[in-house]
């Protein structure tokens, strides 16, 4: 069975890198049957405060990326890293060093000053442990010094290291913590972690985790180490570019749909295709699809798939991420007079919006109450030529059955009589009506809101 995990160290926001590292992790895992796990790397303790971590369980929360069981705590398992290592010394893979931060440096300036490799060399290795003095020491590996490591990476290929070119790396530093390279060995072997997708950054690391699995005699997982993202200018992307954060996305009204299917085309293709569902990811996502060279984030494209899949979503989920979106972003929540004017409008509404603040602008008409304040460019289509046609509307729209046909034909002779188009009626109607230039079609907006609240909403705006 498949056992992908995310380990993120708490940074104080779920970074879009991040996130579509977890995105691959979970769509690969999720497609298979298997299980996606969470691990939280937070030795650093300085870093690791509750609301960095929370921080990223609400990004990966909003985005929909559910993980099982609860997350591990990579500082919790500090007694385990600390028995592997132990039984790496005591099966010849590891030895004490009892070297000084000043000899370490003396060695370094002289292998310098010779033109030899500054990869530190412990005259501890093969040291007879007789020998070992009452001193503060650390714990190496004893790693291979000839021969070569080979990662047989899904992405990048085959990348081979020298081991001449790998350190005696540390496993126990002297106060008995363990290190980063050994803690992530020892989680992934324990939480049964078949497959690793995480960014290049940590090629190099592989060579050296390899080290410590061949040493243990574990089974290495598979490992695919994915292009880190860039800017639409090509460079790593940066703040410069625009947004960084997952939650500053959120904020921004996307929904959660899009930007999972815009995170997953980011590096990774199956075909022509743009467009899908979750399952359609999960089915399709596979370790092949994913590209050597760096994706560059596209924000019109981003939009593009926001929008295809606000126009494809369920009403009462639509609703639902609404109302969170409301609330992450201290707005006040919706009134029931608001979501039922909503729940009647959705259809009208979903197409053509691209963020949650465009649906705000769009929904307007039901979701502001009486009198309808309009906007700039609103009021600017209630002249007073404008309001005098409106105000000869009134009587027939009073008279007219609440129709379709019926609320057409009374415009249309109002419009008429004026020789005027019937577009040029709609900017002021619309604009009494929403308050907005931007709403679903003047006709749709009485039908939604009735004869009642129509006229009154025309009474007002002729003042
Ligand atoms: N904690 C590491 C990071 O945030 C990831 C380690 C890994 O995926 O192996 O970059």
């Amino acid at each position: 069975p498949v056992v992908t995990r995310f380990a993120p160290s708490p940074t104080g926001f779920l970074h879009i890198g991040g996130a579509r590292t977890a995105l691959f992790n979970w769509l690969y895992a999720r497609g298979r049957g298997g299980k996606f796990l969470l691990r939280i790397e937070d030795t650093d303790r300085a870093r690791s405060t509750p609301e960095a971590t929370q921080a990223i369980l609400d990004g990966l929360t909003w985005l929909g990326l559910d993980w099982d069981g609860e997350p591990v705590s990579q500082f919790a398992r500090a007694d385990r890293h600390h028995e592997v290592a132990e039984a790496m010394l005591a099966s010849g893979n590891a030895y004490k060093c009892f070297a000084t931060q000043d000899e370490i440096a003396v060695f370094r300036e002289a292998a310098k000053a010779e033109g030899r490799s500054t990869l530190y060399q412990s005259p501890w290795r093969d040291a007879d442990p007789a020998t070992h003095p009452d001193a503060p020491y650390v714990v190496r590996l004893k790693a291979p010094r000839d021969g070569a490591t080979v990662i047989a990476d899904q992405v990048q290929g085959d990348v081979t290291v020298k081991n001449a070119q790998l350190d005696d790396m540390v496993l126990l530093r002297s106060d008995g913590t363990p290190t980063y390279m050994l803690a992530v060995v020892v989680d992934d072997h324990d939480m049964g972690v078949t497959h690793v997708i995480r960014g290049d950054d940590h090629l190099n690391n592989a060579a050296r985790q390899m080290q410590i699995y061949r040493a243990m005699g574990w089974d290495v997982p598979v490992w695919a180490h994915i292009p880190l993202i860039h800017g639409p200018d090509g460079k790593k992307l940066s703040k410069r570019h625009g947004a960084l954060g997952v939650e500053e996305y959120r904020d921004m009204g996307y929904p959660a749909a899009g930007m999972r299917n815009y995170l997953a085309r980011l590096g990774w293709s199956h075909g022509d295709d743009e467009f899908f569902t979750d399952a359609q990811a999960q089915a399709w996502f596979d370790l092949g699809g994913i590209g050597k060279s760096p994706a560059r984030f596209d924000f019109k494209k981003l939009e593009n798939l926001c929008g295809q899949h606000f126009a494809g979503m369920d009403d009462a989920a639509l609703l639902r991420e609404f109302e969170g979106f409301l609330k992450a972003t201290q707005r006040s929540p919706l009134g029931e007079a608001q979501k039922e004017g909503l729940a009647q409008a959705l259809l009208l509404l979903k197409g053509g919006i691209k963020t949650f603040p465009q649906l705000i602008e769009k929904a307007n008409f039901v979701l502001a109450s009486r009198p309808i304040e309009p906007d700039e460019k609103a009021a600017k289509a209630l002249d007073d030529v404008s309001r005098r046609i409106l105000a000869e509307l009134t009587p027939h729209l009073q008279n007219a059955s609440w129709t379709r046909d019926a609320l057409e034909a009374a415009v249309g002779t109002v419009a008429e009589a004026h020789g005027l188009k019937l577009g040029k009626l709609a900017g002021p109607l619309r604009a009494a009506l929403a308050g907005r230039s931007v709403s679903p079609s003047v006709f749709d907006m009485m039908l939604v809101i009735g004869r009642y609240e129509t006229l009154a909403r025309l009474a007002d705006a002729q003042g």
